[in-house]
């Protein structure tokens, strides 16, 4: 399976005069974007494969390049596309679209990067050119271990986006075919340990602490952001624990259609604010998909209802089997951790149910299930 991977690399080290130019450049490409969106947005959209002369010299008084400007014109036909799709349901809603001229997704055409000989300071410049107004830019870069991590693994693609502080790469990486075996995780993300697994164990047990410092600091400051990035490391570490063990294949309960079940924002959004914060838990669950794509094990979703509710052992499902912590089944008196029940229950639930399906694999029960 082939995957693409991406790692920023910050321009810190231009100088002033180099970041205000290439800030230049943003604010006029921005500018242009929004003439093709003004422009496509009431009439149509044009295909991207056709963007011919007279569509990419639409916009007047701008020393941008011909390229440059056809690069705009296919942004803003991304975004009007996004746009409608997002607020496809909800058309009375939706506004135009507006770039603000902070990035730009340029390809080889406009941007190369070109490894440097000489400097012992910079691994590489970023040549940038056919902009227009006889601008060229070579931005110095210095790769790091993230960067150095995907160049190994992966092929890195002429293809970049490019903001007034860092610069985008993409890498693409072969990863080989999935893994065939049975060890499945069932995994619950809550407060008490980010990750409750199927097999009992519990990872991130401190990720509460992480969260109580967030909350302790001033909204915006150094310290917030400190703590923000901490948080973001810890999340981090607990993929790669989980990683470690393993597994053929993850479930994890699934979160994406929050904007449409209300019955289920509600149910989660008690349970989010209870715990990490939306916007942690779904970093919390996308690096784990990263995770395991890169490393060969299977990722699936199931429906969140009920399982912190249900008892796996006799299958009565009652709010009041769960108390804080604890789970103690009404009606058979089973008793558990309340967050290590719920990722038996998203197990289980994966095995028998139909949300399973499209995983065949021969003789799998519940009972064989091993990590
Ligand atoms: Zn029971």
């Amino acid at each position: 399976m082939k995957i693409i991977r991406s790692s920023k690399c910050s321009l810190k080290f231009a100088t002033k005069s180099k970041r205000d130019e290439l800030q230049s450049i943003l604010t006029e490409y921005g500018r242009v974007c929004n003439i093709f969106i003004e422009h496509f947005w009431n009439s149509t959209v044009p295909s991207k494969s056709k963007l011919l002369k007279d569509i990419v010299d639409l916009p007047k008084n701008t020393w941008l390049s011909a390229r440059l400007r056809k690069v705009a014109a296919r942004e803003a036909i991304d975004m009007i596309k996004a746009t409608k799709e997002r607020w496809k349901n909800k058309p009375d809603k939706m506004k135009m679209p507006v770039h603000k001229g902070k990035r730009m997704y340029v390809s080889c055409t406009i941007a190369d990067l070109i490894e440097s000989k000489e400097s012992i300071e910079f691994d590489a410049w970023l040549h940038v050119a056919s902009v227009g107004d006889k601008h060229i830019l070579d931005l110095p870069i210095k790769y790091h271990k993230h960067f150095n991590k995907f160049d190994a693994l992966g092929k890195r693609l002429n293809s970049y986006i490019i903001t007034n502080k860092y610069v985008q790469f993409s890498f693409e990486v072969e990863t080989g075919h999935k893994k065939e075996g049975n060890k499945i995780l069932g995994i619950d993300s809550g407060i008490n340990a980010l990750a409750s697994l199927s097999n009992r164990q519990q990872i991130g047990l401190d990720i509460k602490d992480c969260i109580e410092r967030i909350k302790r600091c001033v909204q915006g400051s150094n310290g917030s952001k400190r703590a923000r990035r901490a948080i973001k490391q810890r999340i981090d570490e607990c993929v790669q624990e989980i990683i470690k063990l393993d597994p053929d294949l993850i479930v994890v309960e699934k979160l994406k259609d929050l904007n449409k079940n209300t019955k289920l924002k509600r149910r989660l959004s008690k349970n989010i604010r209870r715990s990490i914060g939306i916007w942690n838990w779904k970093y919390w669950l996308k690096r784990l998909e990263q995770a395991c794509q890169l490393n060969r094990v299977k990722f699936r979703t199931v429906a969140p209802f009920y399982t912190s509710t249900t008892c796996p052992e006799c299958g009565y499902t009652d709010r009041m089997n769960r108390f804080g912590e604890k789970f103690k089944c009404l009606k058979c008196n089973h008793e558990d951790n309340a967050d290590l029940n719920a990722a038996l229950n998203i197990l289980k639930r994966f095995i028998t149910g139909p949300y399973g399906a499209g995983y065949k694999l021969d003789n799998l029960t519940f009972q064989n299930v091993q990590v």
